[in-house]
């Protein structure tokens, strides 16, 4: 009897233990998806994260947005925490305002350089998404004077040079290699200038597009492009790149697009419920 008592406090003991620990994870798998916002966009916006992995631009770093369909002033991007760009679902997608604020944070951990992307759609209204990586081939070009260039067809949108955003210029020599505030960002907007994508020395890249499946692209025909041009190099002698007619030819994108997107969708990703927030 006596151990019936001590056995029924212990069972309720541990459920008083691990109830905190059900809600809260209840909390983060309940997270609502964005009001107004239509699923499938969210859903994409989650898989283009998983398909930068898949090509070696992201790895536990880095983060894509879109601007908010319905609101130019607004945008969408994941939360961060332990939720790795390979991860990501719709359920992580949230709202900012063009200063990188959340509007709705609901006691999730931000990225810190999320002012990147606000202030990029504050200084170029053509653009549509952003991707901030670590993308590593192409690091060689923005710490060396050779400058990155199309070298061939698939990148011919680096065609007009591609620019490097050096952070020391505005935050010195004692500076913590991050984008992470609002002037920072507008620093490393206006060295993007009108092009798709700007290296951050020591750092990786931002690339932007007028579509999610743009900037996709780009992201990914950057990392190849630096890789290509750094065996090309290797090889000696002068290199050809594409000339001025060359790098404006037009790139269809939708084959490699439907192809990535599918390999992303078709991978098995661990449910929320196994996360914590
Ligand atoms: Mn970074």
């Amino acid at each position: 009897m006596r151990k019936h008592l001590f056995s029924g406090l212990f069972v309720i003991a541990t459920i008083g233990m691990l109830m905190p620990l059900a809600v809260r994870n209840a909390a983060a798998q309940s997270a609502p998806l964005l009001a107004g916002v239509d699923k499938a966009i969210l859903t994409e916006l989650a898989l283009s994260y998983r398909i930068l992995v898949n090509q070696n631009v992201l790895d536990a770093y880095g983060h894509v947005s879109i601007r908010h369909p319905q609101n130019p002033n607004r945008f969408l991007m994941a939360r961060s925490g332990e939720v790795a760009p390979a991860y990501v679902t719709a359920n992580d997608i949230m709202e900012f305002d063009l200063d990188s604020n959340a509007i709705d944070r609901q006691g999730r951990a931000l990225h810190s350089e999320r002012f990147i992307h606000g202030e990029i759609y504050k200084l170029r209204p053509d653009v549509n998404a952003v991707v901030h990586s670590h993308s590593r081939a192409v690091i060689p070009f923005g710490v060396t004077k050779t400058p990155l260039r199309a070298i061939f067809h698939n990148a011919a949108f680096l065609g007009a040079g591609v620019p490097v955003y050096e952070i020391r210029d505005q935050s010195g020599e004692n500076n913590d290699m991050l984008v992470n505030s609002n002037a920072k960002g507008q620093a490393l907007a206006k060295a993007l200038g009108a092009h798709p994508v700007v290296l951050m020395r020591g750092h990786g890249d931002a690339v932007v597009g007028p579509s999610l499946q743009v900037a996709i692209f780009r992201a990914i025909y950057t990392e190849v492009n630096a890789s290509l041009q750094l065996q090309a190099t290797m090889l000696g002698g002068p290199i050809t790149f594409l000339n001025e007619y060359e790098a404006k030819k037009h790139q269809g994108m939708e084959r490699t697009w439907e192809a990535w997107k599918r390999q992303a969708s078709e991978q098995n990703v661990p449910s929320p419920s196994s996360r914590t927030p």
